[in-house]
């Protein structure tokens, strides 16, 4: 268990993230942007996070962290929100990837991977959904068959974000077709640049490239790269999608347009409507971000809270679609270009509620958890 953070570690990184952010912005290495953590990929920046030690924060010194808590990590991951940085190049590496190396990977697979996560080498994309595996994923149908020197994959994955520039995937794929569904589930690493994987745009409603398909043909995969157990990979899986929802990304996607509005409302000092609507926004603010450090806690804690992290990602995302709602009440969507804060949301706002899960299958799992406790 991490030890508990002093409030001044989490102001000095609070500090340290927003010198450095004003610092790229003021000299126009980025313009901030909504959605930023799955859209906006620069990996130059993502290196500069590494080499203060802003990435990797809670993974061990051993492997290239830095032995810090996920509270403090928090605080780092809530002001690059906030500033709209550039961070997609490492976010689903240092969020998921890296925990779940250490959770349960052997120890060569942590040595190799986790270090490169850590300096902001290993750019990770996440392979989980696939034509007809989404909320229902344990139906996956790519299969990894024993091979001599690992494992031979064949398969297709969907809705890949930013596959196009990522240098591994995380790959759930079934290894036993003979159990139930949930069985015969087995976690690997695979390189991007291996024989047999080719990637295919998918252009989503805004115009941008961020989705693709990712195609396995014959890819041969060392054994070393499988994580954790053969066949045990739904419970692992489980325990990543913890990692993946129960971020303050779930909250924050909008945050810029929140800002915004909230200028908006300070112009329009007498729309007691709209002063009424920011009020709820900003209180509801409040209460989810200590749902987001409740989380963190649980992680210091070693756990892997999955119903508190699916309950923060069914709140969080109803906030970010209510955050357009407002956009949509001050009439200010209606000219808003596409590159606009405005834009950008409004285009990424159908996909909040479905990514990383959709809402009816959170509501699912929290009511089957509580059910059980
Ligand atoms: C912006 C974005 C980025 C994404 N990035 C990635 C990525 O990088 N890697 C990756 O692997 N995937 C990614 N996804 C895919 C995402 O995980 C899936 O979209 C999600 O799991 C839902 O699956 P589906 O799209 O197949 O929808 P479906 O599973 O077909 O669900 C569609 C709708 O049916 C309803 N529904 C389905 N099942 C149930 C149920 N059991 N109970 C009640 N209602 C139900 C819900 O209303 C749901 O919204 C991304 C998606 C988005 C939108």
């Amino acid at each position: 268990m991490n030890p508990s953070p002093g409030p001044d570690s989490c102001a000095a990184l609070r500090v340290q993230v927003r010198t450095l952010t004003a610092e790229w912005r003021d000299a126009g290495r980025y313009t901030p942007r909504s959605d930023c953590w799955l859209r906006s990929f620069d990996l130059e920046f993502s290196k500069e996070l590494a080499s203060r030690g802003l990435i990797a924060m809670t993974y061990p010194e051993e492997f290239g962290g830095s032995g810090r808590t996920n509270v403090e990590r928090l605080a780092v991951t809530e002001e690059l929100l906030r500033a709209g940085a550039p961070v997609a190049a490492h976010w689903i590496g240092d969020r998921q990837i890296g925990p779940s190396i250490l959770r349960h990977g052997s120890r060569g697979l942590q040595a190799e991977i986790v270090p490169r996560i850590a300096a902001g080498e290993a750019v990770f994309c996440l392979g989980m959904s696939e034509p007809e595996a989404g909320s229902d994923l344990a139906s996956v149908r790519t299969t990894a068959e024993p091979a001599e020197g690992g494992w031979r994959i064949n398969g297709h994955k969907i809705w890949t974000s930013q596959a196009h520039l990522a240098t591994h995937i995380y790959l759930l794929a079934r290894t036993d077709r003979s159990g139930r569904k949930h069985e015969g589930l087995t976690e690997f690493v695979v390189d991007m640049d291996a024989d047999g994987v080719s990637v295919t745009p998918i252009v989503d409603l805004s115009g941008e490239h961020h989705f693709n398909e990712v195609r396995f043909e014959n890819v041969l995969v060392p054994a070393h790269r499988v994580i954790g157990e053969v066949g045990g990979g739904w419970r692992q899986v489980v325990e990543q999608l913890s990692f993946e929802r129960g971020g303050a990304e779930r909250v924050l996607s909008s945050y810029p347009v929140l800002v915004e509005l909230l200028a908006e409302a300070a112009r329009r000092a007498d729309d007691r409507e709209l002063q009424s609507l920011l009020g709820s926004l900003v209180a509801r603010l409040a209460v989810l971000r200590r749902l987001c450090f409740e989380v963190a806690r649980a992680m210091d804690a070693g756990e892997a809270p999955v119903q508190q992290a699916a309950s923060l990602k069914y709140l969080g995302n109803a906030f970010e679609r209510d955050v357009i709602e407002a956009l949509r009440r001050t009439g200010r969507c209606l000219d808003a270009a596409p590159d606009s804060v405005f834009g950008q949301a409004l285009l990424a706002s159908p996909g909040f509620g479905l990514r990383g899960g959709a809402a009816e299958v959170l509501l699912s799992l929290i009511a089957r958890q509580e059910a059980r406790s």
